[in-house]
């Protein structure tokens, strides 16, 4: 069996191998719960924006939050991109990759004035502010420091990603960017502020997005506005349109990069304005969500009453995802055996929260304890968010590249979490 969305997943020998190397013999080698992403996927993944956007001025930024592994934004870094950073910190990750600052955005709604001055010190390409007191913070902060900042308003369109509410940002009810009316007024008084020059215009309207629509609805918002600009003398030279393009965990049909790219390509080179102007897109889940999987043991089959659970190694602190937005990943058997038949399991994790499930009702063909299970799906928003909670130590992060494997964030030690602790 070969998984489509995971062509680096192979179970044709009836052992699951990520690229050459079977994952049985990296549980062995490295322990579980382990992170395990492919190489070949991550660059093909970004291959798949990047040809699509040939032959047009164009940026395709990887949004660091997704997963920031510093090995991880080195393949993306080697490969050209642009990064979309939300802090000082994701800042420092980004620069300790050499990627020039003049390829980095910074997004976010609260960002610090320590933050600012950072990123204006390392000259980055755009900040997209979110709110008119961020952007008098920043004409302050770069006044002092003799500083023209570039910005782009973060627009709120006021579209419905039809996504998870807790990962739809675009619509006016959210915490996210400037309202669509009140654009074009700071604009003008961005264009008049000393420590200001407009560069651009952005949005982002949400993540997890499996249709068209919305993002052709949030790109028809940002072209009226950049037609209502020009004719009032502010010429823009980018327009970034976020991140947010779903992949498919269980049965999602998301537009491919291919189809995406293009139709927006499609409407930017035949509008008179956008067509000049330099295409951003800050991906994170398209690129690395279907990059990776989290292995995990199995501990314990337990029944109460009715209902049966596979209780793993993995948790809610590793990959909190289901908990937090009732998120789906499919759970397969490492080595499933052929001949016993399918029962329904909850799996679940150790930590002590009802909360803590990773998938329900699934159809699963334990042998028993020490099973091995591959949670897919698992590369973005995975290992980025996870935590320490219950005391437990995070995850190994393992980078396969054909056959071989390299250890990219050490499992961290009971003795290294309490370190820090006074
Ligand atoms: C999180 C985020 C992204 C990436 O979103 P994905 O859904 O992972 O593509 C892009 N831009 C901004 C501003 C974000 O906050």
């Amino acid at each position: 069996m070969t998984f489509t969305q995971m062509p680096w997943i192979d179970c044709s020998a009836g052992v699951m191998h990520a690229e050459e190397v079977s994952l049985p013999a990296l549980a062995a080698q490295f322990g579980t719960p382990a992170w395990v992403y492919s190489t070949q996927a991550l660059r093909a993944n970004w291959r798949a924006f990047s040809a699509a956007l040939v032959g047009r001025p164009a940026l395709v930024c990887y949004a660091v939050k997704a997963n920031a592994n510093l090995s991880i934004l080195r393949i993306f870094a080697e490969a050209g991109a642009g990064f979309d950073i939300v802090s000082g910190g994701e800042l420092a990750r980004v620069l300790a990759t050499g990627v020039p600052a003049r390829k980095v955005v910074f997004s976010g709604v609260g960002k610090s004035r320590a933050e600012i001055v950072a990123a204006l010190e390392a000259g980055v390409k755009c900040f997209n502010v979110e709110s008119a007191a961020e952007l008098h913070r920043i004409n302050t902060l770069a006044c002092g420091l003799g500083l023209r900042a570039p910005v782009s308003l973060r627009v709120n369109p006021d579209v419905d990603a039809q996504s998870h509410p807790y990962i739809s940002t675009g619509l006016r009810e959210n915490k996210f960017g400037i309202p669509h009316g009140d654009a074009l007024a700071l604009y003008r008084e961005a264009s008049d502020l000393p420590g200001l020059r407009v560069t651009g215009i952005d949005c982002h309207i949400g993540s997890q997005i499996t249709a068209m629509e919305p993002f052709m609805a949030a790109l028809n918002k940002l072209l009226e506005l950049v037609e209502t600009l020009a004719s009032q003398g502010i010429v823009l030279e980018h327009l970034d349109l976020g991140g947010g393009l779903g992949i498919t965990y269980n049965d999602e049909t998301p537009p491919s990069p291919a189809a995406f790219i293009g139709a927006i390509r499609e409407r930017l080179d035949t509008h008179p304005i956008a067509r000049k102007l330099e295409a951003v897109f800050e991906f994170g889940r398209s690129l690395v969500g279907n990059a990776g999987l989290l292995l995990t043991r199995l501990e314990y089959v337990k029944h109460n009453g009715e209902r049966a659970f596979a209780v793993v190694d993995a948790a809610m602190n590793d990959l909190i995802r289901p908990a937090l937005y009732q998120g789906y990943h499919q759970i397969v058997e490492v080595a499933p055996p052929p001949d016993r038949p399918a029962s329904l399991y909850d799996v679940v994790g150790p930590v002590c929260e009802s909360g803590d499930w990773l998938g329900k009702n699934r159809a699963l063909r334990l042998r028993g304890n020490d099973d091995l299970l591959a949670i897919l799906s698992a590369g973005a928003y995975g290992m980025a968010m996870s935590s320490n909670y219950n005391s437990r130590p995070r995850a190994v992060e393992l980078l396969v590249d054909s056959g071989e494997v390299r250890v990219i964030r050490p499992r961290e030690s009971v003795a290294s979490m309490l370190q820090a602790e006074v």
